[in-house]
């Protein structure tokens, strides 16, 4: 497989991946909504073997046997681990530095899904900000 590599917002944080996607899912669950900020977020499950980190990494234990990583610089999530798949890291796939590359192939905690991304397809998309911010010339 083709090396894949990824860095949180301030690029205080790397990681390279030159192993088998193991896992490849948007997660639904309230937990990731809560520590995301987001509705959903998508994870590539990635054999800590293969996957190699430059900078500093922090971790929060979310519930027991459950810790999710970020760089203590910006505060962008990192990975999700999980005693119940001590062989996998779920690394958050909007790190990745191809972006567009990224296909998932599941959704899973559906029963926590949030509805109001349903709609979105109903919006006005704008390129820029749509209205512009309050004094900009924009
Ligand atoms: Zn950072
Ligand atoms: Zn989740």
């Amino acid at each position: 497989m083709a090396e894949q590599s990824g860095r949180c917002l301030c690029g205080a944080v790397r990681w390279r991946y030159d192993g088998p996607h193991l896992r490849n899912l948007i997660c639904h669950c309230e937990s990731c909504q809560r520590a995301t900020s987001a509705p959903f977020t998508a994870f590539v499950g990635m054999d800590p073997a293969h996957l190699h980190w430059q900078g500093e990494v922090t971790h929060f234990e979310s519930s027991p046997g459950n810790w999710r990583g970020f760089c203590p610089a910006c505060g962008t999530r990192l990975y999700y681990r999980s005693r119940h798949w001590p062989d996998e890291v779920h690394v958050h796939a909007a790190t990745l530095d191809d972006r567009d590359a990224y296909r998932p192939d599941a959704q899973v905690l559906c029963a926590e899904r949030m509805g109001w991304p349903d709609h979105m397809h109903e919006l006005p998309c704008h390129d820029g900000f749509g209205q512009p911010p309050a004094g900009s010339q924009r």
